[in-house]
């Protein structure tokens, strides 16, 4: 690390859980981020503003007006271009000194093996059950830690899933059924900063994942009721019967 480097992340530095040891942890990580939406954005802000060293951004969206109330790392001027464009753009003002990889499509299962395997960890920001099932169905086939995060109405919920570890419940072992929940944001609304809220937390944990350090929400799924301002935690376990994560 150079001076500018050692000046940039001093106050993380700083904390004797991370350290110049933990940073230079922090900037060899690679860690991929699925959605640059509502969660996506303080997710993908927060890693580039800590220093981790190379962030692969997925979306196969554009920027639209309803976007700018929850999705904040787009500006009003990008509207119509491509969100891994213009979060691209953000995350590099952010911070010059990490490497960010736009990939913009739609990644089908083999793509998701093949994206996740070359990563430490992976964030589910997405706002669709197919596209969790996958990325859950590649985190178990990649043994690759998963932060899952989600957000709609006042409601949230968070959890770690560590595919790496043995006895470790994944995504699917919670949502056994493929049809679930479908309810979308664009049908149902959600509020600006619960977004932030589960957003910055799926940043910690996945900072904590790649430091190894304290406690993480493996086997347990956090729920916020923002309105009330109530968390309550409700511990998962794997399902012997898990079409995904069965051995
Ligand atoms: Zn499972």
């Amino acid at each position: 690390m150079d001076d500018a480097q050692l000046l940039r992340y001093s106050r993380q530095i700083l904390l004797p859980q991370i350290g110049i040891e933990g940073q230079e942890r922090l900037l060899n990580a690679k860690v991929l981020i699925i959605g640059m939406g509502g969660l996506g954005s303080p997710v993908a802000m927060y890693l580039a503003a800590a220093g981790v060293g190379h962030l692969f951004i997925n979306d196969f969206d554009v920027v639209d007006l309803s976007n700018l109330q929850r999705q904040i790392i787009h500006t009003t001027e990008d509207i119509g271009k491509l969100k891994v464009e213009s979060a691209r753009k953000t995350l590099l003002a952010l911070n010059p000194l990490i490497e960010i990889t736009p990939l913009y499509q739609q990644l089908d299962s083999d793509a998701l093996i093949e994206k996740i395997n070359n990563v430490d960890v992976v964030l589910d920001c997405s706002d669709n059950l197919s596209t969790r099932f996958a990325i859950n169905q590649a985190a178990v086939c990649t043994k690759t830690p998963l932060v899952s995060g989600a957000a709609i109405r006042m409601e949230g919920q968070i959890s770690v899933f560590r595919s790496d570890l043995p006895d470790s419940p994944c995504y699917r072992c919670l949502y056994p059924s493929e049809d679930a929940l479908t309810e979308t944001c664009s049908q149902t609304g959600i509020t600006a900063p619960l977004v932030g809220i589960i957003g910055s937390m799926q940043a910690l944990e996945a900072m904590k994942l790649i430091l190894k350090i304290g406690e993480t929400l493996t086997g347990q799924l956090l729920l916020l009721d923002a309105l009330n301002m109530e968390w309550c935690s409700i511990k998962l376990v794997k399902n012997p019967a898990c079409p995904v994560c069965k051995s």
